[in-house]
This record gives structure tokens, sequence and C-alpha cells, in this order.
């Protein structure tokens, strides 16, 4: 059975790693490259608390430019986790960015 690890990050992207051909994996020779056989398999060892730091993450780019937090509205947030609430004592609202929370404008 083929193998082939990913990293699943916390905004829901996936990193995969090289696949674990098995001896049933067919080698095309035009391409010079395996194909993994039917019995494929993806598996994750790990799950990611952080994000994945693509270019076109939304929640990366939400870290970017500041964050309210969906939870406090707590505004101009630019760490992975939630200071607010606004007023209240640091890090009291224990939120990390997600997909709910919107830009800061
Ligand atoms: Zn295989
Ligand atoms: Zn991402
Ligand atoms: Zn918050
Ligand atoms: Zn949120």
């Amino acid at each position: 059975m083929c193998n082939r690890y990913y990293r699943q990050y916390r905004c829901g992207h996936r990193a995969y790693a090289q696949p674990e051909y098995c001896p049933d994996a067919t080698f095309n020779r035009a391409s010079g490259r395996w194909t993994m056989c039917g019995n494929r398999r993806s598996t994750t060892a790990v799950a990611d608390e952080n994000l994945c730091s693509k270019p076109e993450c939304y929640l990366e780019d939400l870290k970017l430019y500041g964050w309210t937090c969906c939870r406090c509205d707590e505004t101009g947030n630019r760490m992975d986790g939630c200071l607010g609430p606004p007023g209240g004592p640091m890090s009291a609202c224990q939120h990390w960015v997600c997909r709910g929370c919107r830009y800061t404008r």
C-alpha cells in the first residue's frame, strides 16, 4: 500500500510530504515518475496547530492585515491569538484567528 503523509494545519490547508511507494506502484517511463497503486492512503501523523503560511491562505492574510475577533470584537489583532477583549485583561479571550474573524478596517 502506498502512503503519503501530510500535515493538517489549523487553517484547514494540508502540506503533503513525498509519497512512499510500495512494490505495486507503477513507473511511467515517459514522464519518469512513479504513480501510487490503487491501495493508496494518506495519513496525518501530526495535527499542526500552526497556520500553513501559504501566501493564498486566508487566515495568514487576516493576520498580515490585522483581524477583528469574532468572539470579543477586539480589533487590530496581528498574532495567531486574540489579545482581547477590548479594555479587558490581555489574552482573556483565548480565541485563535478563524474563518469567522474579519479584517480590521
Ligand atoms: Zn502501493
Ligand atoms: Zn492555510
Ligand atoms: Zn477575542
Ligand atoms: Zn474567530
